[in-house]
């Protein structure tokens, strides 16, 4: 089994870390029911996309996630 050689100082786990943070996820306001709702995505509320209904309102879909 393979081991590593020498124990990760904290300055190592720091560094490693330093890609951890999370972000915010972004939202924006629907144009057609003001429910938040990710940028460039169907709403989830109304399913309205660009000033129209593309999804029958309130089927879920599938990877929408509800901001
Ligand atoms: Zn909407």
């Amino acid at each position: 089994m393979a081991v590593p050689k020498r124990k990760t100082s904290p300055s190592r786990a720091g560094m490693r870390r330093s890609h951890q943070a999370l972000t915010t996820q972004a939202h924006s306001e629907c144009a057609n029911c003001g429910e938040l709702k990710r940028p460039h995505h169907v709403c989830a509320h109304c399913g309205h996309y660009d000033g129209r209904e593309v999804v029958a309102a309130g089927k879920a879909i599938k990877g929408t996630v509800r901001v």
